[in-house]
């Protein structure tokens, strides 16, 4: 017996991919949607939307990270001092700020102490791709085969450019496979809008909005335009984000973290200074600025199109 799991995320790629397993009677079909917590209020509205436009059922899943972060809140309590020569009032600052939130983007960074970068991106993972392989495929995995649907497109990235249209992922004990499928490898982002359009479905509105992609809000690859939209049309995005810089900094070992990285500064930086450079205001104040105008060295970065993850979870 095949298990069919379409990993959904509100973006034209996931939604395009669930109307094409529609189109085609795919049988046992579970919907996902994993919910980072750091979505915006119209993709929600959005998957609700899905759900009742189709009468397919989206199952929700969230990621947890309070026992991970009750293990370093005891790591900072009786190793800090001896492993690092810690302060006290560096120790008392820390194990203050790590108390779980219940938003999973959050905590996650509040575990780590440090937000991911385009470099170190451990978000796709640990909010998506985890939660769905723990709460809903391995489950599935005890009953029969597992068919993890993928909405990635080769002309996205390089990475995705030579992936295969199914691949084994693993076998289970009890000899059940765990597969990758990829039906719209080859598909264009015009194609998903048409599979849109063919069935009478809306796109999420966000596209509408200057988002070249849908997905976190923001999401650490996000273009330098996105965040000046993002900044223009939703305000509270960038005040949410100025909070959690501020949460996420003082649970970290060097009392200083920003959504987006500040690297290659000078030697002798301080992390005062990498914070007083790259917090979210100063973000957007350069994404106000003329191309050029401003440079930062994360822009080369920034300028990627998409989140290296190969998995199709982040649009
Ligand atoms: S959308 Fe962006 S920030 Fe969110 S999990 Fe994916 S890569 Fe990370």
């Amino acid at each position: 017996m095949d298990h069919n799991v379409i990993s959904f995320s509100g973006g034209k790629d996931s939604t395009a991919m669930l109307l094409l397993a529609i189109e085609r009677d795919t049988p046992d079909l579970s919907v996902v949607f994993a919910d980072t917590g750091n979505e915006h209020e119209q993709t929600y509205d959005y998957v609700r939307y899905i759900e009742s436009a189709t009468g397919v059922p989206i199952r929700w899943v969230k990621a947890d990270f309070s026992r991970q972060i009750a293990g370093k809140r005891e790591f900072v309590l009786t190793k800090w001092a001896d492993k690092w020569g810690a302060p006290q009032e560096a120790i008392d600052r820390a194990a203050a700020a790590l108390v779980p939130t219940g938003i999973p983007f959050l905590d996650l960074c509040i575990w780590k102490g440090r937000f991911p970068s385009t470099k170190v991106a451990f978000c796709s993972e640990e909010l998506k791709r985890n939660p769905i392989i723990e709460q809903v495929q391995k489950p599935l995995l005890e009953t029969g085969n597992v068919i993890s649907w993928q909405g990635v497109r080769r002309n996205e990235s390089l990475n995705r450019r030579f992936l295969t249209e199914r691949e084994l992922k693993t076998t289970a004990e009890n000899g059940n496979e765990m597969w990758n499928y990829r039906p719209i490898l080859d598909w264009t982002a015009d194609d998903c809008f048409a599979m849109h359009k063919k069935h009478g479905i809306k796109h999420n509105p966000l596209y509408e909005q200057g988002m070249g992609r849908v997905g976190c809000m923001p999401c650490i690859n996000a273009r330098k335009d996105e965040i000046n939209e993002i900044a223009k049309r939703f305000p509270e995005v960038i005040e949410r984000i100025a909070e959690w810089e501020w949460s996420v900094r003082l649970a970290s070992k060097h009392n200083a973290a920003t959504f987006f990285a500040s690297e290659n500064m000078p030697a002798g930086t301080t992390p005062e200074q990498h914070y007083d450079n790259a917090n979210i205001r100063e973000i957007v104040k350069w994404s106000a600025t003329a191309r050029g105008g401003k440079q930062r060295d994360f822009l080369r970065e920034m300028d990627g199109p998409v989140c290296s993850s190969i998995y199709g979870l982040c649009e």
